[in-house]
């Protein structure tokens, strides 16, 4: 069936009360019909819910509905995206391990390869998205794993899924794809060799700035190790939260339309603006991936970033100008949320660092809502014009 559909129509078994919405299981334990089916449970002969930390009917609901729109075979829920980055990490790598990243990741995976897992002796290397000669060169003898993120946050800049793939598979590594920004709707990393898709379903997949969530998805028996570490780590997902994004994901795609058709408009008014010096959208022609981001993605998305003429005070100016959209860290909600990643998301990032992902003082993160589209081109427009530095 088709995407739409599928998000949909996957739902947990009926109970006998016949309900046509899946309820809430909130409970932390199952009881056991009697002492041999505790403990054929226990020892994998048989499947069935033990504990909620192990798996709960909502979570395999929404792991389910995320894989067949994913194209994978099996999942895990977690708690927020940040552990889903992590488990999908700390699951195959030992120390020793060294993962080659694009230098192009969120703030906290950032930290994560930076100054947690080298504590258990895992080293990385960073590459740049434009350079993909140099990717080869940064694989080692002890290379596990390719990490990627595209688009990426907040730089927008789009990774050759196909190449990378063949690249994965020559060299015997697990390619990890974040496809936070891009959700299941618009792109599908699986189709590509993604060995592991990440995701933060706080973003899109949620889609109203409720819920913080995360999954793993990819192949059966990698998943099956990722479900070993985290039934004994325990970062599972609440059930609530597994509840409220399965339904989310029953308006995805729709929202998805809707977010890419205003953020397109968004980015082509931007371009217009004298005081608007580089205006970034995957599916705007002057994106320098444009033919790439056309091939791999269904739309361009939700996300618009752009740079102000007056550069960091105009920026500050800009931000504080703003009447109706928020200003917040936050992205994927129906409201239109602009950040300054400099200043907050990837603040703890050196300076040069932030350079070299592109992410220059006055630059400004839109991630556009659902809101009328002449309404938030209003505010951007009065926002831009009334924060005009006086040279
Ligand atoms: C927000 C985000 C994350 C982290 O997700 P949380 O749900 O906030 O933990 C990871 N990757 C990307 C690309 C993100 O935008």
């Amino acid at each position: 069936m088709n995407f739409e559909t599928n998000a949909i129509r996957t739902q947990a078994e009926q109970t006998d009360f016949r309900e046509h919405s899946v309820p809430l299981y909130m409970t932390s334990s199952f009881t056991f019909e009697d002492a041999e089916q505790g403990r054929a449970l226990f020892a994998d002969e048989i499947a069935g819910n033990i504990y909620t930390r192990f798996s709960n009917p909502n979570n395999s609901e929404l792991i389910e509905k995320l894989c067949l729109l994913e194209g994978t075979e099996d999942g895990i829920a977690t708690a927020s995206g940040m552990a889903a980055m992590f488990v999908s990490m700390a699951t195959f790598l030992q120390s020793g391990d060294h993962i080659v990243a694009s230098r192009s990741v969120f703030g906290s995976t950032h930290q994560i390869l930076t100054m947690i897992l080298p504590k258990w002796g895992i080293t990385h290397t960073y590459v740049d998205i434009n350079e993909p000669e140099k990717w080869e060169s940064a694989i080692q003898p002890n290379t596990k794993m390719i990490f990627v993120e595209t688009p990426s946050n907040p730089a927008l800049d789009i990774i050759d899924l196909a190449w990378l793939g063949n690249l994965a598979k020559k060299h015997q590594l697990i390619l990890n794809v974040d496809n936070c920004f891009a959700t299941p709707y618009l792109q599908n990393p699986a189709l590509y060799g993604a060995d592991i898709i990440t995701h933060s379903a706080t973003k899109f997949i949620d889609g109203q700035g409720r819920t913080i969530g995360g999954a793993i998805l990819g192949k059966r028996d990698l998943i099956k190790q990722v479900r070993f570490f985290a039934r004994h780590t325990g970062p599972s997902m609440s059930p609530f939260n597994a509840w409220i994004l399965s339904k989310s994901l029953e308006t995805l795609a729709v929202r998805m339309d809707r977010h890419c058709e205003n953020a397109f408009k968004l980015a082509t008014f931007l371009e217009t603006l004298p005081s608007v010096n580089i205006v970034k959208y995957p599916f705007l022609p002057s994106h320098p991936q444009y033919e790439l981001a056309k091939r791999q993605m269904r739309l361009g998305g939700g996300v618009v970033t752009f740079e102000l003429e007056g550069g960091i005070l105009q920026g500050r100016n800009f931000l504080n100008q703003l009447k109706m959209c928020s200003l917040t860290a936050n992205l994927g909600d129906s409201r239109t949320t602009v950040t300054h990643p400099a200043s907050t998301t990837h603040s703890k990032l050196k300076e040069e660092e932030r350079q070299a992902v592109g992410i220059t003082a006055g630059l400004v993160r839109v991630s556009v809502g659902l809101e009328h589209i002449e309404d938030i081109i209003a505010d951007m427009g009065q926002a831009i014009a009334n924060s005009a530095v006086v040279k």
